[in-house]
């Protein structure tokens, strides 16, 4: 190496350790905000509110105003030629690459518009927690209309684009655009339609040892017990209680998890710790050198629910995972299973029916739901649907695709909380993402290591862990999602896996109708 070019790589080098700084003062930023809310959503008293919003959105400006410093964007651009001369794969000129990225989307956007749009949204949402309980679709509409004004200006900001939706897609699915996902929304509908027609016109299992009395004491425990025995790290997380369960990082070593506790219904709080601690397991499994940077977390939305629906769906309503942990339930609540038989409970907790909520709904239908919410938000967003019109084209879309139709909008349209927090279009589809590569990674890990399955048979999960660290968890947010999940297992995303796993799983517990091949 010459002296020039000795002294330009020191610079670089020097540049790239003042973008690491600034990096890692936005991740702690965004850190603390998380604690925060993490707090308002679990101890917090009511009367904290005015004050922790006031205090969030101070913390969320100041990270906005360093994400979009131009010192930061001068930085950026001026290492771009140093991210070139690296290896491609390497950490660094990915850092660079994602942080670029970042930048390049947060400069697009006004400051006033960012404030505009997070002030309708916390209006929105306080408005829906008031309109929901009361079915009082009417109070919403002028909301969802700014909703679907503000998004349409939000996608606006990054024209060109191919469809109004692309812009919220790529947000949560980097790769993901509007036409990929109708297509492959199409073709998974079409073997899912009859699928759900033929179980339901068999007899509904029974699940009623499910919704018996259970104490919050012994659910909370067994919960946290299994999702020990899964790999989550209580000295690097913990669980608490929530009204709606998620999980939430502060650090590499921090990562938080929430449940809630039915009382009469024992998959609730189990399935969904379950379901937390994957997402959990994902974010501590990150290496720990992208710490503090935007390689630091997740890949995508729908990455990252492969991994909650992997552990939850997958692995935890498998039967070799019961032949092993039911044994275990029927001593923590001896009156409720000692007499049902392992197999009625393998049934209870795979009983697909066809049901008005999403957040209820079983492995087989729960993407119809989703593919549901999918078309009538690219209509709201396009134009061809009105708000006023949504409450009808739901009932006829539940109709046509699930054979049922809600009473009312309280358990229609006004269901989910998403469309009513400011934003619509590009939150729903990582749901039914995240099934597909669930099914693509397990059969990828379980290629690599054949004794998986059994080992899930003895409550044992190091081996399947150990991959989903390797190929996945490890590299955060270092690779985009497709070129992430080819790495993982050889092929593009693909729902052949998952639709075999559907197959196997239900052929067993229903007659299915044959396959044309
Ligand atoms: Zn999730």
């Amino acid at each position: 190496m010459n002296d020039s070019a000795s002294h330009s790589r020191q610079t670089a080098e020097t540049k790239l350790k003042e973008l690491k700084r600034r990096l890692l003062e936005i991740s702690d930023l965004n850190a603390a905000g998380s604690v925060l809310s993490w707090d308002q959503a679990t101890y917090m008293p009511d009367g904290g509110a005015a004050a922790r919003g006031r205090q969030g959105a101070v913390l969320r400006r100041l990270a906005h105003e360093r994400l979009i410093d131009p010192e930061l964007g001068r930085l950026l651009d001026e290492l771009r030629p140093y991210a070139e001369s690296l290896p491609a794969d390497s950490d660094d000129a990915r850092l660079i690459r994602v942080a670029h990225r970042d930048f390049d989307k947060a400069v697009k956007l006004p400051a006033e518009f960012v404030a505009r749009a997070n002030e309708h949204g916390a209006a929105s949402y306080d408005a829906w927690t008031r309109a929901r309980p009361a079915n009082d679709f009417a109070a919403m509409r002028p909301f969802l209309e700014k909703t679907i004004e503000i998004s349409r200006e939000y996608a606006n900001y990054y024209a060109p684009y191919e469809h109004i939706a692309d812009p919220m897609v790529d947000d949560a699915d980097e790769g993901m655009t509007t036409a990929l996902i109708r297509n492959l929304f199409d073709a998974l509908r079409a073997e899912l339609v009859p699928m759900v027609r033929a179980i339901a016109d068999q007899p509904p299992a029974d699940d009623s040892c499910l919704r018996v009395s259970f104490a919050e004491t012994e659910q909370l425990s067994f919960s946290r017990d299994v999702v020990g025995r899964l790999g989550y790290d209580f000295n690097r997380g913990r669980l608490d209680k929530t009204l709606h369960p998620f999980c939430t990082k502060f650090a590499a070593d921090d990562v938080r998890i929430t449940t809630r506790v039915r009382d009469n219904d024992l998959g609730d709080a189990m399935f969904s710790t379950i379901h937390e601690a994957g997402h959990a397991l994902y974010e501590l499994g990150v290496s720990a050198d992208l710490e503090g940077t935007p390689l630091g977390s997740g890949t995508s939305s729908g990455v990252h629910e492969s991994q909650s629906r992997l552990w939850e769906n997958v692995v935890a309503r498998s039967l070799p995972f019961w032949a092993h942990f039911y044994p275990e339930l029927q001593r923590t609540f001896p009156d409720q299973f000692t007499s049902v038989p392992l197999d009625t409970f393998y049934r209870a907790i795979n009983k697909v029916e066809r049901s008005l909520i999403r957040t209820d709904a079983d492995e087989v239908t729960y993407n119809l739901h989703v593919m549901l919410r999918f078309e009538l938000e690219l209509n709201l967003l396009e134009g061809k649907l009105r708000v006023q019109d949504l409450p009808e084209a739901w009932r006829a879309g539940m109709q046509s695709a699930l054979g049922v139709t809600p009473p009312d909008d309280r358990d229609g349209c006004l269901q989910d909380v998403h469309w009513y927090s400011g934003w619509i279009g590009g939150s729903f589809q990582s749901y039914t993402i995240g099934n597909i590569l669930s099914a693509q990674f397990y059969a990828a890990a379980v290629k690599a290591h054949p004794d998986i399955p059994r080992e899930v048979g003895n409550g044992s999960f190091g081996t399947l862990h150990a991959w989903l660290r390797e190929n996945i968890y490890r590299h955060g947010r270092k690779f985009p999602p497709n070129e992430l999940i080819a790495r993982a297992t050889g092929t593009p995303m693909s729902m052949e896996p998952y639709l075999g796993y559907l197959r196997t799983k239900y052929g067993a517990l229903y007659r299915l109708p044959a396959q044309a091949s």
